[in-house]
């Protein structure tokens, strides 16, 4: 027996030690005289098969197997997660589209990356949509898709013809069908719901920079009108027909008072119950929004302002989305099945590349040729390959990062570390207090059902 490379303690100073383990995402509280046991096992591996027959050791050792904090000798963890990575980045079984019936918008954002290719999808495209997934449907297990833009809900017809042919095919082919929606929120009123809710979408995300004086003029409408009123008034009517996440961008200009601010206003119009809140560092991505560089935090840095944002949020009784847990790889551009597909029917493999035709791998009407030079730098991406990486202590919840920001954006490697790299400790207490909270609500629910 020996310790996991991947566990994380964290003394909470009541008596209590937080365990964590990033490759199961395992964590249990821990009684500070049990870490002391804990600590005499590490120091004593070669006796651990030994100490088990003790009475002292034997149950903590048990529950240490169970959670993976002890592994077997001959267990290679960095192995076993690098054959996962490669198994469920190449298989075959799964679908993913990202799927852009337009990159017209609504809005005229101050960072965003869509730049040009204002055109809408073509009857034409989306027949040949729809024949590219046919081709794949016969062998799948599973199909998601994503609806994004632009903002897609300019196109809700595309949407629905679309949907309607997959859910046919998914049907016929006895295949799981699933899907999402990415918008800023300011089409999405309760009928819109109702409407994505019967074509199988369970969830949304919508974004917001800030409270209103802060979101109106950073995401306002294409005609310079503010936009946050009408956003926070469907996400009152959505509320209870789709999930929402609400990614809340933050940049060196979000200040905390901007977030309480927001918080309260969420709170006031009762959302605070039905949304998931999760924060996004706004990138420099490519040079259409060069201008704001100079307003990003690099990851780093943001690590530090994400740990204040949780803690306010938690804090206040929000419920948290995207914390630190195991990943088998970074982003569906290093899957060899995911694609984004654009209104031409250009398919991408990063959202950063979008309209950038030189970047597209392929086309729906044609088939894919594997060895497409622009698959390669996502596909032959490979943390296992770089020592860091290898070595890192959190490798399983981060994956090497975005390959993206290494090939094409030649960052410093510490630039594409997850900020779990340099805030976990801190984020640990986050982990438990919401992992807690879940829990009760859990239990709560079932005592009045
Ligand atoms: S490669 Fe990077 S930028 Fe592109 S989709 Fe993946 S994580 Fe995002
Ligand atoms: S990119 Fe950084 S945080 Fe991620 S696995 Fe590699 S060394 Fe670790």
């Amino acid at each position: 027996m020996k310790t996991s490379r991947y566990n994380h303690f964290l003394p909470r100073g009541d008596g209590k030690v937080i365990a964590f383990n990033c490759r199961t995402g395992g964590l249990a509280l821990m009684e500070e005289a049990k870490y002391q046991d804990y600590c005499h096992l590490v120091s004593h591996a070669e006796k651990i098969e030994s100490l088990s027959r003790e009475n002292r050791y034997g149950e903590l050792i048990s529950k240490l197997k169970a959670g993976r904090f002890l592994v077997e000798d001959q267990e290679d963890e960095v192995a076993q997660l690098e054959l996962k990575n490669r198994l469920d980045r190449f298989d075959t079984s799964l679908l993913g589209l990202i799927i852009a019936p337009t990159l017209a918008c609504n809005f005229k954002c101050e960072y965003c990356f869509e730049e040009v290719k204002k055109g809408h999808m073509s009857d034409q495209t989306v027949q040949a949509l729809i024949d590219y997934v046919r081709d794949k449907a016969k062998g799948l297990k599973l199909f998601s898709c994503t609806w994004y833009g632009g903002e897609p809900l300019l196109r809700m017809d595309l949407i629905e013809k679309l949907s309607h042919a997959f859910m046919d095919m998914c049907r016929e082919h006895q295949v799981a069908y699933g899907a999402a929606v990415m918008s800023n929120g300011y089409l999405l009123t309760g009928e819109m719901a109702s409407r994505l809710k019967g074509l199988q979408v369970s969830g949304v995300q919508v974004c917001l920079d800030g409270p209103q004086r802060v979101q109106d003029v950073k995401r306002p409408l294409a005609n310079g009108k503010g936009s946050y009123e009408t956003i926070v008034r469907n996400l009152i009517e959505v509320k209870d027909i789709l999930e929402i996440n609400l990614r809340i961008n933050v940049d060196r200009t979000t200040t905390k008072e901007d977030f309480v601010e927001l918080l309260d206003d969420l709170e006031k119009n009762q959302l605070k119950e039905k949304i998931k809140l999760f924060f996004g560092n706004v990138e420099a991505a490519n040079e259409v929004c060069i201008n704001i560089a100079e307003n990003c935090y690099d990851n780093k840095a943001f690590s530090k302002v994400e740990v204040l944002l949780h803690k306010i949020a938690l804090d206040r009784g929000f419920t948290l989305e995207k914390l630190p847990a195991p990943l088998t790889f970074y982003c569906c551009a290093q899957s060899i099945n995911s694609h984004i597909v654009d209104p031409q029917g250009k398919l991408y493999k990063c959202f950063n590349d979008v309209g950038i035709e030189e970047r597209s791998c392929g086309d729906v009407r044609s088939q894919q040729d594997p060895f497409h030079p622009n698959l390669f730098p996502f596909l032959n991406w490979n943390p296992f390959k770089n020592e860091s990486c290898r070595e890192c202590s959190v490798l399983p919840l981060c994956m090497g990062g975005c390959p993206h920001r290494i090939v094409f954006r030649k960052e410093r490697q510490e630039n594409n570390c997850d900020s779990w790299k340099f805030n976990l400790e801190d984020m640990l207490e986050i982990v438990c207090q919401s992992r807690l909270r879940a829990r009760a609500k859990a239990k709560e629910r079932s005592h009045h059902g």
